[in-house]
C-alpha cells in the first residue's frame, strides 16, 4: 500500500460564543482538514488547527507546509512506516500541526488496512474515556452555573476553569465552584501562564484546601528558577502544557521537577510523539491527559483514541471542543454520556466527513 494523495482543506465552523483566555480570544474554529489517498482505496483523515499565539501557525501556513513540505514528503510511502515517516518530517523544524495531523491521518488508515480501531493499534487499554469540559469564562456564580448544566446535561464531573488574569476573583470563582457543586466534581483551572511566581505561589495557597485537581502553567514557561520555585510551594500537581509541546520540551520540564501532570495533545505531537512523551512521563511517576486545542470532532475523536490506549493517561481528558461549535464536519459527532465517550468498535478512526457539510463550511 501507498500514499497517492494528500488534501489539506480549510474550514470555518462559528463557535455558539466567543473563547476568551489570558492570551487571546477566538470567535471560529478555522482549521485544516487533513485527508490522505491510498492506492489501496483507504482514505484517512485527521484536523489541524492554526493557533497563532501558541505555535505561530496560520491557515495558510498549515496548507503551505502541508502543500510544500509534509505532503510531497510522505507521497509514495506505505502508511505502516511510522518511523520513516517521522523521519521525513524532520528534515523541516515548526509546523507542528500538519506533521501531527498527517502522521494521525496515516495511523487512520494502518487501522483501517489491520481491520481493528486505532486505539486498539496504539496501545488498547479502554474503550470509555472520563472527559474534563472547559468552562466558558465569567464570575464565580456563571461559571458554577456552567458547570452544574454540564454535570446535567453529559453527566461531566471534571471541569477547566481559565484563571490567570486577576489572582483575587480566581479564588473566589474556585471557592464559589466548589461550594456550589460539592466534593465529587474535580477541578483543574488553567491560568496560561497569568501569574508572576509569587502571585502564583499566594494563588495555590489559598486553594490548596479545595482539593483542586491540578493547576496549569501558572507561570511564564521560560523562567526555570521561578517554574521550580513554584512547584516546590504547593502539593497540587502543576500541568504543563504550553512548556510541553514536543518531546525535548517534556524531558526539560521533567528534569526541572516542575511538572506534576504532562498535557499531551495529539493536534501538536500527533500519536507516535505523544507516546514517546507519554513513556516519558510514566517513568517518572507523572501522569497524563489528552489536552484541547479546541478541536472539532475530528480532532477530539483522534485524542479520545489516544487516550483509550495509553495507560498513563489517568485524568480526564478535554475532549468536548465540539460542544462550542454550532455544527460539525461529521456524519456522526462523538457523544458523551455519563461523562464519558465510548469509541465505536469500527476500523480506523471509525469517522466520517459528511461532503455536504463540508461543502457549506470549506473556505
Ligand atoms: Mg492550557
Amino acid at each position: 500500500m501507498r500514499v497517492t494523495a494528500v488534501e489539506a482543506i480549510p474550514f470555518r465552523i462559528p463557535f455558539a460564543e466567543k473563547k476568551v483566555w489570558a492570551r487571546g480570544t477566538m470567535d471560529a474554529a478555522e482549521h485544516v482538514l487533513v485527508r490522505v489517498r491510498t492506492d489501496a482505496g483507504l482514505t484517512g483523515i485527521a484536523e489541524a488547527p492554526p493557533r497563532p499565539t501558541i505555535y505561530g501557525e496560520s491557515l495558510r501556513s498549515i496548507i503551505a507546509a502541508l502543500e510544500d513540505w509534509f505532503g510531497p514528503a510522505v507521497l509514495g510511502i506505505d502508511p505502516f512506516a511510522t518511523e520513516q515517516v517521522l523521519e521525513r518530517f524532520e528534515r523541516w523544524v515548526g509546523n507542528p500541526t500538519p506533521r501531527a495531523a498527517l502522521e494521525m491521518a496515516l495511523a487512520d488508515i494502518k487501522a483501517q488496512a489491520a481491520g481493528v480501531p486505532v486505539y486498539k493499534l496504539l496501545g488498547g487499554w479502554q474503550d470509555r474515556i472520563p472527559v474534563c469540559a472547559r468552562v466558558p469564562t465569567g464570575d464565580g456564580e456563571a461559571v458554577a452555573r456552567s458547570c452544574a448544566a454540564l454535570r446535567e446535561r453529559y453527566g461531566i464531573t471534571t471541569f477547566k476553569i481559565k484563571v490567570g488574569m486577576d489572582h483575587r476573583r480566581d479564588v473566589a470563582t474556585l471557592r464559589t465552584v466548589r461550594e456550589a457543586l460539592g466534593a465529587e466534581v474535580r477541578l483543574c483551572p488553567d491560568a496560561n501562564q497569568g501569574y508572576d511566581p509569587q502571585t502564583a505561589v499566594r494563588v495555590l495557597k489559598a486553594i490548596e484546601e479545595l482539593d483542586i485537581t491540578l493547576l496549569e502553567e501558572p507561570c511564564r514557561i521560560d523562567n526555570d528558577r521561578g517554574r521550580r520555585l513554584v512547584a516546590a510551594s504547593t502539593t497540587i500537581p502543576l500541568m504543563g502544557d504550553e512548556s510541553c509541546t514536543t518531546v525535548p520540551e517534556v524531558r526539560r520540564q521533567l528534569s526541572l521537577g516542575a511538572v506534576g501532570v504532562v498535557s499531551i495533545k495529539v493536534a501538536r505531537t500527533g500519536f507516535a510523539l505523544s507516546q514517546r512523551i507519554a513513556h516519558l512521563c510514566e517513568a517518572e511517576s507523572v501522569a497524563n491527559l489528552c489536552g484541547t486545542q479546541a478541536d472539532s470532532g475530528i480532532g477530539v475523536v483522534c485524542g479520545a483514541h489516544f487516550a483509550a490506549s495509553c495507560r498513563n493517561v489517568t485524568l480526564a481528558s478535554e475532549l468536548t471542543g465540539f460542544l462550542d461549535m454550532v455544527d460539525d464536519l461529521l456524519v456522526e459527532a462523538p457523544r458523551i454520556e455519563q461523562g464519558m465517550i465510548t469509541l465505536a468498535d469500527r476500523p480506523g478512526l471509525g469517522i466520517r466527513i459528511d461532503e455536504a457539510k463540508l461543502r457549506q463550511y470549506g473556505l
